[in-house]
């Protein structure tokens, strides 16, 4: 593990503007960096990195975060990895805290399989290249298919033997963990190989570790089925994998296209053709998590399926998905009896690439020229295919380009246009109340994630970033005084380490602390609680809490709150115009105080508004005969807390006009 002072040292000396830049081109603001958003589609840019902060933060998707929650994002790296590639990048030495054999103990799960899975790729490999078995048929496999070596070895390709149980018996003399070695299914039950007489194909993730693998059979023996796959497990889920991703990655961001082939051999082949932006769906049909890997780099694919009629509905069974991420989907159907491997072989890289070029058809006016075929034949063929291209169109969150599609499948399909626009917004229609119910059961899904299961390796960070709820959008729907506890909250973190009043020697934090004390048990979103009282905590024991401290915060919940509050377009905004007005406007202390009281009595009010709400429900229930006395008592309850609010109220207006 990396440790705590590395850590430190990399944290300090990677800079947002630095790290961005390799990735985003930037344009200088104000104080501020503005770039188009690597992790949404925009034409105007509203990502922008604070170097004087650190920071960095998208106007239009909400992400937001330091250097190394950037690296770990846009890389889609994990915690220990994004360190290590900064600590390259500024040429920091890594210190490990070096352990040897408590470590292996000590050592994750996660890492424990990752290491095993290290190591069956290694034995694979060896038993490829450097035994007889292997040579002649393993490798012999592999030139007879036309690859060379050094394609054979950029994929790790690998052979099991024919053994038993000679993988098992050399995992375990290396200490290797049977449990672990069944958990990831490369032992069976019984201790035996799982993967036998075959050759393998490594499976990577983003960052190039093994986390499963594939083996095709080469004997005859019909028995047993042609490819056999790793068990699903912490490391490896096939629904978030796309098989070649991790080599073609930075093709795919430089060609800004990404071509999907359905076989491991298509990507090989391709790859040693110089044809590297591709990656293989294996079969399936594609997952959202697979179109959002592609999105990463890419909003183009072009899959590339064989003829046949199983290729096609295989291939159009994902596609509406990646339509709704705004991606741009080609089509291209390859001559009959060829697969990619065969016919880039036949037609080199150069014919193969003219082909796509010319051959390439638009997904949805790919569907509707098989609607019109079909429907020659059948008119209630057609109109069940017909629902399922404006199914298609309605999910193109891009209204031009749906119009254009619309216009095109009528004239293709001969119908009237105005029919296919009202046919499209009831899908619309249908689609969106689907969504609605879709995101709230995954946000409160998130957010109960979020909650139970906070995995940290033992620097204190998570190992993988949890799938973030944005804090601007989301949690606004879900609580009623989210506007004025998210304020309050902003102060503390931007101000509550400056004097409230230097002569009294009040700070913000302590000021706003003793006026909200009262209510906070009402405060309705747990995460501003947990911010105050983190604070509180600090302040207590005489600590500073500058924005810094928020925004390091080991809590990654109070970190990403801290780095949205600092980055409201509203602060921006005053950044920016903090150069011009700096003569005319009242010295920042004055600013300090009006900020907070006015965020203060909004919240103030907002609570004692409630407060009210519910002792007059409460005095509505009540029989004014029968609970005589009591009820007296929580009516003049009610008078105290009306004559508050009204005083408050009266603070309000001043503030303000003051203003
Ligand atoms: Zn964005």
């Amino acid at each position: 593990m990396i440790n705590q002072h590395t850590v430190q040292q990399i944290i300090e000396r990677a800079q947002i503007e630095e790290v961005v830049e390799e990735f985003v081109g930037l344009k200088r603001r104000g104080a501020n960096m503005l770039g188009l958003c690597p992790f949404h589609n925009e034409k105007t840019p509203s990502f922008t990195v604070s170097p004087a902060k650190n920071i960095y933060k998208c106007f239009g998707c909400g992400k937001g975060g330091n250097t190394v929650q950037f690296v770990m994002e846009h890389e889609s790296l994990t915690f220990p990895e994004a360190l290590r590639y900064l600590a390259k990048k500024y040429n920091i030495e890594i210190e490990e805290t070096e352990t040897s054999d408590e470590y292996k103990e000590e050592r994750k799960l996660v890492d424990a399989l990752f290491l095993v899975n290290q190591f069956a790729s290694k034995y694979y490999q060896e038993q490829l290249f450097n035994t007889d078995e292997g040579r002649s048929i393993g490798l012999g496999y592999f030139k007879e298919r036309g690859f060379i070596e050094s394609t054979i070895k950029k994929f790790d390709l690998g052979y099991a033997s024919a053994s038993y149980d000679d993988f098992t018996k050399k995992a375990i003399d290396q200490q290797y963990n049977i449990e672990h070695l069944r958990t990831l299914r490369l032992t069976t039950e019984k201790d035996l190989d799982f993967f036998r007489s075959r050759v393998m194909f490594a499976i990577h993730n983003l960052s190039g570790k093994v986390i499963g693998f594939g083996g095709r059979i080469l004997s005859e023996n019909k028995k047993s089925p042609k490819y056999l796959n790793s068990a699903e497990s912490e490391i490896y889920n096939k629904r978030k994998v796309l098989y070649g991703l991790y080599q073609a990655k930075t093709a795919i961001r430089k060609l800004k296209n990404c071509f999907i082939v359905e076989g491991y051999t298509d990507v090989l082949s391709l790859h040693q053709n110089g044809v590297e932006n591709v990656v293989a769906s294996s079969g399936t049909a594609l997952t959202e998590s697979q179109i959002r890997l592609i999105k990463r780099y890419t909003e183009n694919i072009t899959l590339l399926y064989d003829g046949d009629a199983a290729g096609i509905k295989a291939a159009s069974k994902g596609l509406d998905l990646v339509l709704e991420q705004e991606m741009n989907v080609n089509i291209v159907l390859l001559p009959d009896n060829h697969d990619p491997d065969s016919f880039i072989k036949l037609k080199g890289s150069t014919g193969f690439l003219e082909f796509i070029e010319e051959n390439k058809k638009d997904f949805i006016l790919f569907k509707t020229s098989l609607i019109s075929k079909e429907a020659e034949k059948d008119p209630i063929q057609k109109a069940s295919l017909l629902r399922d291209i404006i199914q298609s169109i309605a999910r193109i969150p891009d209204t031009i380009k749906r119009s254009l599609y619309i216009k095109q499948c009528s004239s293709l399909l001969d119908i009237k246009e105005d029919i296919l626009v009202s046919e499209t917004n009831k899908a619309i229609n249908g689609l969106i109340k689907q969504k609605r119910l879709e995101q709230d059961r995954e946000a409160y899904r998130n957010q109960r994630i979020q909650q139970n299961q906070a995995q940290t390796d033992d620097t204190g960070f998570p190992i993988e970033s949890p799938k973030k709820i944005d804090h601007h959008q989301k949690r606004v729907d879900f609580y009623n005084d989210e506007f004025q506890e998210r304020d309050i909250a902003r102060i503390i973190v931007s101000a509550g380490d400056k004097w409230y009043d230097e002569k009294e020697n009040i700070k913000v934090f302590e000021f706003l602390y003793q006026n909200i004390e009262d209510v906070i048990d009402s405060l309705e979103n747990p995460l501003y609680l947990k911010l105050i009282n983190i604070a509180k905590v600090e302040f207590e024991k005489n600590n500073a809490i500058p924005e810094s401290y928020f925004i390091s915060h080991s809590d990654e919940e109070i970190s990403q709150l801290a780095i949205d509050l600092v980055s409201s377009p509203y602060t921006y905004a005053k950044w920016e115009e903090r150069k011009v007005s700096l003569q005319t406007s009242l010295p920042p202390e004055e600013n300090q105080r009006k900020d907070t009281m006015r965020s203060l009595l909004r919240f103030l009010l907002k609570k004692l508004n409630q407060k009210i709400k519910h002792q007059e429900d409460l005095i509505k229930s009540m029989d004014s005969q029968l609970n005589g006395e009591e009820y007296i008592l929580e009516l003049k309850v009610l008078n105290k807390l009306q004559q508050h609010r009204n005083e408050l109220a009266k603070d309000f207006g001043t503030t303000v006009l003051k203003m």
